[in-house]
């Protein structure tokens, strides 16, 4: 644990309990640059359940439990922390990252959203030819939809877990942040 950071911690645990917890500690006066940050905004890029990037910068102790604890291998450490990297496997939403941590730097606030989203570019074969249909298939949260002469479409059921993204064996679909 960082030598500062025993107050807030002692605060993010309300968090736990209720959401207004979270905003009563701020309110307290935990951070002033604190006051308008969403603890439930999800932090793309870091493990899930991270907390916005301001609070993990200052809870995280960049321990490696998560990343010891993750069964898909999609976490490793970063100049500044642990990162989530969704190129080579997608996140199953185990939560062992999240159990693993003792810092609160991630929390289970949000267990439900990485905070990416593919993008699926023009090379697309289902665009080109109408021939694959690989990444609907393999959505577990049947958020692409297939149309005539164009690329999957992507619904409001998706969570961010990447599996799209190991599916495309041409490589039309990349990642970015969920806006
Ligand atoms: S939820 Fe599970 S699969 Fe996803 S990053 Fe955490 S440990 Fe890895
Ligand atoms: S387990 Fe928590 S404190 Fe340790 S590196 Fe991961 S996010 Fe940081
Ligand atoms: S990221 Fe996951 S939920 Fe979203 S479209 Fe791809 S496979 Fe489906």
């Amino acid at each position: 644990m960082k030598p500062d950071s025993t107050e807030l911690v002692l605060e993010l645990a309300e968090m736990n309990s209720s959401r207004r917890g979270f905003f009563r500690a701020v309110s307290r006066g935990v951070s002033h640059s604190m006051e308008e940050s969403k603890v439930s905004d999800v932090n793309p890029g870091r493990p899930l359940g991270a907390v916005e990037e301001a609070l993990f910068s200052r809870l995280c102790n960049q321990c490696g439990d998560c990343i010891n604890a993750c069964p898909q291998g999609v976490l490793s450490m970063g100049s500044n922390g642990p990162i989530m990297d969704l190129s080579l496997n997608h996140c199953t939403f185990c939560q062992q990252c999240i159990s693993a941590c003792q810092t609160q730097a991630l929390n289970t606030l949000n267990t439900t959203d990485t905070g990416w989203r593919p993008t699926i570019n023009q090379s697309c074969n289902a665009r080109l030819f109408g021939n694959c249909q690989e990444c609907v298939d393999d959505c577990p949260n049947q958020a692409l939809t297939l149309a005539p002469n164009s690329v999957p479409s992507l619904s409001d059921n998706c969570n961010g877990c990447g599996e799209c993204l190991s599916s495309c064996y041409i490589g039309s679909i990349t990642l970015v942040e969920k806006h």
